[in-house]
């Protein structure tokens, strides 16, 4: 049975983030859970006016919040309490476990801010995560590092994007609020912290304000900051955020950094947040293997009650190998399309063609578009790119042209190969993943993709 005040209170946190504060307040805070029909939300909302507020600005956000977070419901609805039919009439025409009548409306009680399911108990433990994992269990039972652990401090988590950083840190969360109710903590992504420090210096209650800012970050025992990457190019915020952490550092108090790469390959980054960064524990994220996204998946499945078929599963796993979050989606994918089937749990044939179907949504344009625009970027004739000469220049042309197509387009990595003139798929990784790393570490690979890319427009 769904609870639907964990959905809502979950999607809440998330919305917290993408909205600001006043709006926040404003709009969010007052729309309460009623129940679910046929896998829509519906929320109370207080007035008419923000019902039309919501549905105007604020329909697409909170939808979206929703069903990233829980892929079983696909929409949401906003009533006034007097458009909600009588109890009966619902019952009528759904199941039980799809009515969930909140009866909590109004009741004060204390909220996690966290989300519920981002638990150590739901990440799958690998080889890739396994540092990360145990590091941050470590921290949460020993928050700020009594004794053995004070090395984890702090704890700095870095990896690639969609492979479970911010699961973590709602983890730790999670972990906290259930065995140090007592301890205040704080998790927030670096633009919103960004965001409430340029709110405070420029309001016109100045000094109160920035005294707010520093003492709602500086008065906790546990401090997660996700995503510190864009702290990049943000001086002030640097120096602001120096001073927070040497503050609870001394204090013995535990900070927790999430960042898609290693803090040496932050750009801009002051020497000496670098320097406090890697102070402490350094814990890798790596992408998970085949035998890792096949346990994902299980596991997804299983929660989901979705009846696991092997080869439905090997072939999403194989499919997708770019990040959990992916993963995930191409899974609600492929239940969605067995739901509109009539299909109890999806088959092979199901899978195969609900995917399909993203691939012709998604690509408009032909891979072979993308090989001519790379050729007439560096003017050089299509023969020599799928050619086996290895000039430096061919080399790069042919690396440039496969990143943008698995950028651009969803066409498998074996097709891929066999346009650029029968190479293997293991080339094909490689030479994406190569410019990829390229992009981190110069401008010139940016500039240079943008211009091929604004070729193909033309
Ligand atoms: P990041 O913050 O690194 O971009 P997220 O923490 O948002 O990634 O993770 C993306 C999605 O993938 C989330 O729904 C998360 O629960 C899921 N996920 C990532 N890693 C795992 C894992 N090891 N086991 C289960 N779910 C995972
Ligand atoms: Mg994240």
């Amino acid at each position: 049975m769904i609870d639907i005040n964990r959905v809502w209170s979950d999607v809440k946190t998330q919305l917290s983030v993408n909205i600001n504060s006043i709006a926040y307040m404003m709009w969010i805070e007052p729309l309460n859970p009623h129940s679910v029909r046929n896998n829509v939300l519906i929320l109370i909302t207080p007035t008419l006016n923000s019902k039309t507020t919501i549905n105007r600005n604020y329909y697409d956000i909170i939808k979206k919040a929703l069903t990233s977070l829980y892929s079983s419901f696909s929409d949401v609805r906003f009533l006034l309490e007097s458009e909600i039919p009588s109890d009966s009439s619902y019952s009528d025409d759904i199941h039980d476990d799809q009515l969930v009548i909140n009866t909590s409306v109004g009741s004060v009680k204390r909220v996690c801010p966290f989300i519920s399911k981002y638990t150590f108990s739901n990440l799958i433990e690998g080889e890739n995560n396994e540092l990360a994992k145990h590091a941050a269990l470590a921290v949460s039972k020993c928050p700020g590092g009594a004794g053995d652990y004070i090395e984890f401090n702090p704890l700095f988590i870095y990896g690639g994007v969609g492979l479970g950083k911010t699961h973590l840190l709602h983890a730790i969360g999670n972990y906290l609020w259930e065995n140090f109710p007592e301890k205040k903590v704080l998790y927030v992504p670096t633009e919103k912290m960004t965001n409430d420090y340029i709110d405070s210096i420029s309001s016109a209650t100045k000094s109160t304000d920035i005294k707010a800012f520093r003492k709602k970050y500086r008065s906790v025992d546990v401090l997660m900051i996700d995503d510190v990457q864009f702290l990049e190019k943000k001086a002030g915020m640097q120096d602001v955020f120096f001073h927070i952490f040497n503050e609870l550092y001394q204090a013995g108090k535990q900070i927790v950094l999430s960042s898609d790469r290693p803090p040496k390959e932050i750009g801009t980054l002051e020497d000496r947040l670098r320097s406090r960064f890697e102070g402490g524990l350094l814990a890798d994220i790596q992408p998970p293997g085949l035998e890792m996204r096949i346990a994902i998946l299980k596991h997804k499945m299983l929660q989901q009650k979705i009846a696991a078929n092997d080869e439905v599963v090997t072939f999403l796993a194989e499919q997708i190998d770019s990040n959990v979050r992916e993963l995930e989606g191409a899974l609600s994918k492929v239940v969605f399309y067995s739901n509109l089937l009539n299909k109890p749990s999806p088959d092979i044939s199901i899978a195969k063609e609900a995917l399909k179907v993203d691939t012709q949504k998604k690509d408009v344009i032909d891979p072979n578009e993308i090989i001519n625009a790379v050729c007439s970027y560096f003017r050089i004739p299509k023969s020599d790119i799928i050619g086996k000469k290895k000039t430096k220049m061919l080399v790069e042309a042919r690396m440039l042209a496969i990143f943008l197509i698995t950028d651009m387009l969803s066409t498998p990595l074996v097709t891929i190969g066999q346009l650029l003139g029968g190479r293997d798929h293991t080339t094909i990784i490689h030479s994406r993943d190569k410019i990829q790393q390229k992009i981190k570490e110069n401008k010139e690979t940016l500039i240079q993709i943008n211009d091929i890319k604004s070729l193909l427009s033309k």
